[in-house]
């Protein structure tokens, strides 16, 4: 209930997972905020041009984000707090959780109808899977993805799905918006407000061109809790040279999370469970297991361990297998 709501009547809150397996949590203040929302409107790009000038303020618009949706999260956050920004707008926007069964979900999305989907790209895969075999009667007209990696057969899979155009921008729960794609498909880094440096395994500056080990963040938007060079998990590499749309603004790729989609045996008829990977680890975590690797090894079989040691390790093991198990039980997979 206080999703979004002011902390100390000036902050604005939210949790994460964290890179390196350490949950943290996140303060905004207004300046901050201001800087993410600004970036959000001017610099998305415009998916559809003739739309935008015949409806500037994107009246006409029903979003939904589909995500983890029960939690202080960057993504809800920043969904419920345009809503209590914009009452106005709130009952076209709207927040729906990827952890219920996919006959709840898909029934939520058919009775809101959206024109704009928000959500990661392994979710949309689903969806658009969905869709392509009749169960999903939606008529999008635009898709925004975040979160995780989006690969080309991705992207053109879920576009073909849904015959509409799909943007990928690139953000973290450090640094909300810190790239957007252009008109030519090309990341480009908001480096005005966000310095990213990839970094090789010893923490050596790497040249353009190359991948690092990893990625150090600075927010220059963030003066109440500051974030210099802190390390994002993510290889970013920027490209040596200018992108042909004229922005000045650097390019960049960025490998980030892709994990596989579990694949369980289902039951009471249903052939196929999917379970995007941003679930479980919304559910593990929600167990207090931050620290894991999950592998499926059948149908029916996964590992999960931990690098916990001693009787908490087990402890926490223990409960995140529970609250895993009854999960899957809930989506519909069997044994
Ligand atoms: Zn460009």
């Amino acid at each position: 209930g206080n999703i979004a709501k002011d902390h100390l009547t000036r902050y604005t809150v939210w949790e994460s997972s964290g890179s390196s397996g350490e949950p943290a949590v996140f303060v905004q203040d207004a300046r901050a905020m201001h800087v993410y929302d600004a970036l959000e409107a001017l610099r998305r790009p415009v998916l559809r041009p003739l739309q935008r000038w015949l409806d500037p303020w994107g009246l006409t618009d029903r979003m939904a984000f589909v995500g983890a949706t029960g939690g202080h999260f960057a993504s809800t956050v920043s969904v419920e707090r345009l809503r209590q920004l914009q009452p106005g707008l709130s009952h076209r926007l709207r927040g729906m959780s990827f952890l219920q069964p996919m006959e709840a979900l898909r029934a939520e999305l058919e009775a809101f109808q959206p024109t704009v989907l928000a959500t990661y790209p392994s979710a949309a895969v689903m969806l658009a899977e969905e869709h392509r075999a009749g169960r999903l009667r939606v008529d999008l007209r635009e898709i925004w993805t975040g979160g995780e990696t989006l690969s080309p057969a991705q992207r053109t899979f879920v576009r073909e799905s849904f015959a509409c155009p799909v943007s990928q921008s690139y953000g973290a729960s450090e640094f909300l918006s810190l790239a957007f794609e252009c008109r030519l498909g090309a990341l480009h880094l908001n480096s005005d407000w966000a310095i990213l440096e990839p970094v090789d395994a010893q923490g050596r500056a790497v040249p353009d061109g190359q991948a690092g080990c990893t990625t150090l963040l600075t927010n220059l938007a963030n003066h109440v809790q500051p974030l210099i060079r802190y390390d994002l998990g993510d290889r970013v590499t920027f490209l040596p040279t200018p992108c042909t749309c004229g922005s000045h603004l650097p390019v960049i790729t960025v490998s980030g999370r892709d994990d596989d989609t579990l694949q369980l045996a289902g039951g009471r008829g249903r052939a196929c469970v999917q379970v995007v990977p941003l679930a479980v680890s919304t559910v593990l975590e929600d167990a207090g297991l931050f620290d894991f690797q999950l592998v499926q090894q059948g149908p029916r079989e996964l590992l999960l361990t931990t690098s916990m040691q001693g009787s908490r390790g087990q402890h926490v093991l223990d409960a995140a297998r529970e609250k895993l198990q009854a999960f899957f039980g809930e989506l519909g997979a069997r044994d």
